[in-house]
């Protein structure tokens, strides 16, 4: 079924990261990596999150070793002002408003902002909750995974998708990716397997009311320009990799999506996705955002 949702992408925080390590063509220099999240607008479901970028207990929940490590290998800015719970208020959108928070993958930076939200139901995959749920310290961190950052009542808010018996076929407009999730079970948010980065990541394919159909690629990805020219994972990002060649076969397959122009593929830390919805590269401040109530024609949040 094709529903048009309301939908925005905006930032909550960054890091910073050798390019070369991201992409071949880049220089060793450090680039910013912004933290992205989505917000989809369901006629049922209400506000749905597709991950939350940084938050402060980031950097609380690094502070010490072995978790510092994350943090000095991908040293994080948090701007004032800029964590999803503050930038949703921006938009008008309430904490309580959000009742559904998919999670694309455990990473630190797509979880850190889920004790803001103590309504939302927490929707991810048995897979990747699997790799991670048993992990503690220095075992946690090399799967870039801070246990610390769930809230209190996890498990009573998750809602864990069939990643292995569950899949059914995926819109024809996916193609290259055959099998998904139906998360919501009305065939409007689709869960797209994109193996590689992380152990069951999983991508949100929708129909974007402004921006027609979209699939969410998480951190298959860095940068949009790895999906227009494919290459292979770099040696050091494959010591974190699960499956590198996976990793390649996903991003080939992003590439074939992409160049139909049927479908925009939205990678969640990719510098020119973010400064398409306003954000500076030096790390904000942020435009002033529209009202999501003001922009009539649909109610979009209209800022993709
Ligand atoms: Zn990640």
């Amino acid at each position: 079924m094709t529903v048009p949702l309301p939908f925005a992408l905006d930032v909550a925080g960054f890091c910073t990261h050798p390019g070369r390590v991201t992409r071949p063509d880049a220089s060793w220099r450090s680039l910013r990596f912004p933290a992205l999240f989505g917000v989809i607008e369901h006629p049922r479901a209400g506000v749905v999150l597709v991950d939350t970028g940084y938050a402060p207990r980031f950097i609380a929940a690094t502070a010490r070793w072995p978790a510092r490590l994350y943090r000095s290998l991908t040293p994080v800015t948090l701007p004032p002002g800029e964590t999803a719970v503050d930038r949703l208020a921006a938009r008008g959108i309430r904490a309580d408003d959000v009742r559904t928070i998919v999670v694309t993958h455990f990473h630190g930076d797509h979880i850190a902002g889920l004790r803001d939200f103590p309504r939302a139901r927490i929707v991810f995959t048995a897979s990747a909750w699997a790799a991670v749920a048993d992990l503690r310290g220095l075992a946690a961190v090399r799967k870039a995974y801070l246990p610390a950052l769930l809230p209190d009542d996890f498990s009573s808010r998750a809602d864990v998708l069939d990643d292995a018996g569950g899949l059914r076929p995926l819109p024809p407009q996916v193609a290259p990716f055959g099998r998904g999730i139906d998360v919501l079970g009305d065939g409007t948010l689709w869960g797209v397997p994109l193996p590689g980065h992380a152990a069951g990541q999983l991508g949100v394919y929708f129909h974007a009311a402004s921006a027609g159909p979209t699939l969410i690629a998480a951190d298959a990805a860095w940068h949009s320009h790895s999906i227009r020219a494919p290459h292979d994972l770099h040696v050091l990002a494959r010591l974190l990799s699960p499956d590198h060649r996976a990793w390649r076969a996903t991003l080939d397959a992003l590439h074939e999506l992409a160049k139909g122009d049927a479908v925009r593929v939205v990678p969640l830390h990719c510098a020119e996705v973010a400064a398409g919805v306003g954000w500076v590269a030096r790390g904000g401040p942020h435009p002033p955002t529209p009202s999501p109530k003001s922009g009539g024609g649909g109610g979009s949040l209209a800022v993709e």
